[in-house]
């Protein structure tokens, strides 16, 4: 590559989506340039190049949901669908050149620590040598198929939101929906004017509070000032982030349960507008607001409202060759099952086979559940970061944001090994053990821990996410104490 130097260290990155190009992009204007980035699709943006449901978007405002030093107003609605969020990714891309460092459609199977190095192959068995590896390969990547029985059995067609076939054709279909986490809630609306009719099963209702300001389409007037003024796009996106910050942390930590109750009330008061007593009370959730990942919508409700919506509620029992029966024994015939199930959120980078110092096998170090030293670094794992690891902060806030203040920080303690001071750097069992006792001493006081199934919690049930405000994890990331890692 272009004007490297023999002494130049090698670095991986192991995906292209948001986190993979906010670290490449960090790493070149340090002047680090050896760099290779793994990509598994044909093109940058993760799992925002890969999710293809209809109706798919962010719940983040478009103008936040961008990296910090690259702001963009090049968003149609106050919150984006997800084309304009691919666009914006592939500008980001071309912008800082960032394709000459990406190797696409290339998935990393295998990474094994040997000799002070990360020697990783590719599925199609190339192989490459790395002094630094950096896992960015996010949380929405692994579908979760869910455990019911004969799902394989249904002769219709079976998609899951995260794998979307494009050519599907729900017009006209009997439709039906597994799932109510923040994905159903915005592919149901979208297709609910086409199917000829849209069965939703319910396993647990979930909280649904309108969007503050609703999602007004941005005026092109409006755009051209923000394009000519970045300083105020700038603010403007710090405004919307420090709200999001006030709400996520008010439901965390305010003990009065003050923002709690504000959530809960405007929550109530869309449900109270739900005409059929007892549809309201199918979709009135029994735990805590903020328990599971909270969701925004106006339309959900407006959706299971009209004529050819059914909710269901009675459990599923298995699925049959022409659709579900429900464990009351009624049959629920269907064309198409979707599954909205969500992804196997604490896999991370499995089913990579991730070996350590010895040979040690990540599974085997994560047999009793996913820990990282501040969401970043495994101990027995030098020269090894991860962004969006276990107990990153995964709630409502923007992952982007958080993506980047992981960065700022490990490029830090990455920046050792670069220059030279140190051959490998890995955090100190100790220190990871302190860290984890101070995790599992907070997490039980949490929201996420206060009665609801969801994805924030682990094999052990216990929440596997920063358990304090998005300020303090913030604060967490500014500079590492060296002292809680062994350098060599
Ligand atoms: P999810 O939140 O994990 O929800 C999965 C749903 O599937 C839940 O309703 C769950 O029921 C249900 N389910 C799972 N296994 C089941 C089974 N065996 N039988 C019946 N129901 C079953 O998944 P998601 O909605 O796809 O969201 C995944 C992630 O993407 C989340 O982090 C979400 O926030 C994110 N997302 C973000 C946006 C955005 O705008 N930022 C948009 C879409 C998705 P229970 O509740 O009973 O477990």
């Amino acid at each position: 590559m272009d004007g490297l130097k023999p002494k130049d260290k090698r670095i991986i990155i192991v995906g292209a989506g948001f986190s993979g190009m906010g670290c490449a992009i960090k790493l070149l204007e340090a002047g680090h340039k050896n760099i290779t980035i793994y990509e598994k699709n044909a093109k940058v943006g993760g799992t925002w190049e890969t999710n293809r449901y209809p109706g798919l978007s962010c719940d983040v405002p478009a103008i936040a949901y961008t990296f910090s030093f690259e702001r963009s107003c090049e968003f149609s609605h106050r919150y984006s669908p997800s084309s304009e969020i691919r666009a914006y990714c592939q500008m980001v891309s071309d912008k800082y050149g960032l394709e000459k460092y990406i190797q696409f459609q290339k998935e990393i199977e295998e990474a094994n620590f040997v000799d002070s190095q990360w020697h990783l192959k590719t599925t199609d068995g190339n192989h490459d040598v790395a002094d630094i590896v950096i896992m960015a390969t996010g949380v929405l990547r692994n579908p979760n198929y869910p455990d019911i029985e004969g799902l394989y059995r249904f002769k219709g067609d079976l998609v899951h939101t995260g794998q979307w076939d494009e050519s599907l054709d729900l017009t006209g279909k009997r439709v039906g929906v597994i799932g109510t986490g923040a994905t159903c809630t915005q592919l149901v609306p979208a297709i609910i004017d086409d199917v000829a009719s849209l069965t939703l099963f319910q396993r647990t209702a979930q909280w649904v509070a309108p969007f503050d300001g609703g999602n007004p389409r941005v005026p092109e007037e409006q755009r051209d000032k923000l394009r000519n003024n970045p300083e105020a796009l700038s603010t403007l996106a710090a405004g919307m982030l420090e709200k999001i910050e006030l709400l996520v942390d008010g439901i965390l930590v305010d003990k009065t349960g003050r923002t709690t109750a504000a959530i809960k009330g405007r929550c109530d008061e869309r449900l109270a507008e739900i005409e059929d007593p007892e549809l309201r009370e199918k979709l009135t959730p029994n735990y805590e607001p903020g328990c599971k990942r909270l969701i925004w919508s106006e339309v959900f409700y407006p959706a299971m409202q009209k004529d050819n919506a059914h909710l269901e509620t009675n459990g599923i029992e298995c699925i049959e060759e022409n659709g579900v029966r429900l464990k009351s024994g009624e049959f629920c015939e269907l064309d198409i099952i979707i599954l909205a199930t969500g992804y196997k959120m604490h896999d991370y980078m499995r089913p990579m086979k991730v070996r350590g110092e010895n040979g040690t096998l990540l599974d085997d170090t994560w047999a009793d559940g996913e820990f990282a030293h501040r969401g970043v670094m495994i101990p027995g794992y030098p020269n090894m970061f991860t962004v969006m690891g276990p107990n990153s902060p995964l709630t409502n806030f923007s992952v982007i944001e958080v993506a980047e203040w992981q960065i700022g920080y490990f490029l830090q303690l990455a920046e050792l090994v670069l220059n030279g001071s140190a051959q490998t750097v890995m955090p100190d069992p100790k220190s990871t053990q302190e860290f984890d006792e101070t995790l599992s001493e907070a997490t039980p006081n949490t929201i996420w821990a206060s009665g609801c199934n969801s994805y924030y919690l682990d094999q052990n049930g216990m929440p596997n996410v920063w358990p304090g405000t998005v300020v303090s994890y913030r604060e967490s990331m500014q500079t590492p104490n060296v002292n809680e890692y062994i350098l060599k």
